[in-house]
């Protein structure tokens, strides 16, 4: 069996003056691996490195895809859970939203910018989350009552 390497063979090595992998002559051994290596296409001798990998990808540019309507599926799924919590509390009365006002769970809440909401959670002490058509806010109210 023939050794693959050898001096003055061929081999594919990297190249550190022309920057690529080129194809070498092997100019010297050492043992079993390839010591020295002169660059076919500068004529250089140098180090033997070992090829980087032929194609070597640019790095991905990280594509920030600036759709619109990407934008909108976040959208929909707040819709969607707002559609299903009115259906569940058809029956609740509509209170305007005052920041003075005592609000619970599960409170339908008519507000002057956001419009209608539906009380997700209650963050203490003052705080509510509520869920409106197109977005969930966290909105002040004077507090649970006891
Ligand atoms: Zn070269």
């Amino acid at each position: 069996m023939a050794r693959s390497t050898e001096v003055a063979k061929e081999t594919l090595s990297y190249c550190t003056s022309c920057k690529m992998d080129l194809n070498h002559i092997v100019v010297a051994m050492k043992g079993d691996r390839i010591a020295k290596v002169q660059c076919l296409t500068c004529k250089k001798e140098h180090v033997y490195r070992a090829p980087k990998g032929i194609t070597e990808p640019p790095k991905a540019k990280k594509s920030k895809k600036k759709s619109a309507e990407g934008g909108e599926k976040t959208d929909t799924s707040i819709e969607a859970e707002w559609t299903k919590l009115m259906e569940t509390h058809r029956e609740a009365p509509m209170k305007s939203y005052s920041m003075k006002g005592h609000f619970t769970l599960g409170d339908k809440i008519n507000h002057p910018n956001f419009g209608e909401g539906i009380v997700g959670k209650l963050i203490y002490p003052n705080k509510l989350e509520v869920i409106f058509k197109n977005d969930i806010k966290v909105l002040i109210h004077g507090g649970v009552q006891a």
